[in-house]
């Protein structure tokens, strides 16, 4: 049936985007239906191990390529990903180049003699809803992001809080939520809490290409947030929740015997599996930061200390950021490694996240609960220590600790303005304190592995055949087939 389906797939150019929308294009095409993925040159050769992994599993998967206009937006040559930029300055010329694709996609979709049965276009790329008019090709949106996040969204934009709440740091209750949920305004999202006319149009073009698509594919599945899925339904015309993209993806590759993550830069015989082979069962903690968080360098010495003055061993992802050069000289002077050889392992790059996260001897996550890394974990069964710092991560946290109960929070209150955290502060005994709640072999912390234990076996259960992520990916193929159809 989805044989005769053809995808037209557009994400934003970020790991975080990417990642999720490179894994429902296998889904989609293990269905049947082929699918084309719209990317730029450096970003096809960074995820050509999908096309490897569909020719090897014969699924109808390819990318159609164009040039990111760097030069034009006044972008640094080469700079085609958000974690590519030299510094936050360059956002606006990210977005500006990111619109810039419109048209040279515009041009190729006229010379297509067969267009695509839907165009699934990524929320930050609004002005794909007007491509998909001038084709009359349906569009469907797609959300790599929670409904519980979409939801308390909608009703802190329809409550006008930017206008009523004056305070940064006051908390106020978000309305008409099934759970009693507070905000300050320090912790939103620029676009929520900014005044500025700039923000507010960014966020009304969001709004009318969400509400005018078909409807919206999340990166979430029903169970997990059931209440928050059917508030969110209100808001738009339809949701298929399909996620968790990670654990689909997972599971098609087990099938095929593939190995995954050919991003990282470490394999299975490396000294970090050596290291959790070594490790009793959930006695490690891995801590990542997802792929464009920014440290200053005495945030990150207080978080080595913090890992070092636990009781528990650890793995600490250590990106190629901004500051990275300061820290590797700080952790050679201190001699780090070495001191803490046995107790844990520094990962530099690119760590194979999804296959740390499910070894067995994983206790806990330390994550700024960027969405892709919670569900990993929620799919995992690993508990979090939760330290949000922008965007919607503080969303993410308070779903994580307040709502589904399998975290414990570092104690971050304020979000930083950008993506550089100059002024969050953290201390060593903060990390520490955290790591031992998350670890605690008392009644509190059973019950938080017992809840986390329970959430996996529900996110298996969804993607399973007769499971609601797995039946909804149908009836989204079902929905696109009877438009093709009339
Ligand atoms: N990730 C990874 N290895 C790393 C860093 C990140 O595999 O060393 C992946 C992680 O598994 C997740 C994504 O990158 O899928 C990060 O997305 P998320 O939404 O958690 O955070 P963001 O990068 O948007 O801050």
């Amino acid at each position: 049936m989805a044989s005769q389906l053809h995808f037209l797939l557009v994400p934003f150019m970020s790991q975080s985007h990417l990642i999720p929308f490179t894994h429902l294009a296998k889904l989609l095409a293990s269905h049947g239906a082929s699918a084309v993925v719209i990317l730029t040159p450096l970003n096809a050769a960074r995820y050509n191990m999908v096309i490897d992994q569909a020719n090897a599993s014969n699924l109808k998967i390819q990318f159609h390529i164009i040039p990111f206009p760097c030069l034009q937006a006044g972008l640094p040559e080469g700079c085609e990903n958000l974690d590519t930029l030299p510094s936050l300055e360059y956002l606006p010329n990210f977005y500006a180049a990111s619109n810039m694709l419109k048209e040279p996609l515009e041009e190729w979709l006229s010379q297509l003699e067969a267009k695509p049965s839907c165009i699934i276009c990524d929320v930050c790329l609004p002005w794909t809803s007007s491509i998909a008019s001038k084709f009359n090709i349906p569009r469907v949106v797609f959300h790599g992001i929670s409904c519980f996040t979409l939801f308390c969204s909608h009703n802190i934009a329809l409550s006008k809080v930017r206008e009523s709440v004056t305070s940064m740091t006051k908390p106020f209750v978000v309305l008409d939520l099934p759970d009693r949920i507070e905000f300050t305004k320090a912790q939103l999202p620029d676009a929520l809490k900014q005044d500025s006319k700039g923000w507010s149009d960014v966020l009304d073009q969001f709004k009318k290409a969400e509400l005018s698509a078909q409807g919206v594919l999340v990166n979430s599945f029903e169970e997990l947030e059931m209440l928050y899925v059917k508030g969110y339904e209100k808001v738009v015309k339809k949701v298929w929740c399909v996620g968790p993209l990670s654990l689909h993806d997972k599971l098609f590759l087990n099938k095929f015997g593939i190995d995954g993550d050919d991003n990282a830069s470490i394999h299975d015989d490396s000294e970090c599996f050596n290291f959790l082979n070594s490790r009793k069962p959930c006695s490690v903690i891995y801590v990542c930061f997802g792929s464009m968080s920014r440290f200053t360098t005495s945030l990150l010495k207080e978080l080595a200390m913090g890992l070092e003055a636990s009781n528990h061993a650890f793995i600490w992802v250590i990106g190629k950021k901004v500051c990275s050069q300061e820290l590797e000289e700080w952790l050679a002077e201190e001699n780090f490694e070495e001191r803490n050889k046995g107790k844990g392992v520094l990962i530099r790059g690119w760590a194979p996240q999804v296959k740390i996260l499910s070894h067995p001897a994983i206790g806990g996550f330390l994550t700024h609960c960027g969405w892709n890394s919670t569900l990993e974990a929620v799919a995992a069964g690993v508990p979090m220590i939760t330290w949000p710092m922008f965007a919607e991560q503080f969303f993410n946290e308070k779903l994580i600790v307040q709502v589904l109960n399998i975290g414990v929070r570092v104690g971050i209150e304020v979000g930083v303005g950008n993506m550089e955290t100059e002024h969050v502060l953290v201390k060593k005994e903060d990390v520490e304190k955290a790591i031992d709640k998350i670890m605690d072999q008392g009644v509190e912390g059973e019950q938080r592995r017992n809840r986390a234990l329970e959430l996996k076996e529900m996110t298996h259960k969804a993607v399973e055949e007769g499971g609601s992520s797995s039946s909804n990916c149908k009836l989204f193929l079902q929905h696109v087939m009877g438009q093709i159809h009339n």
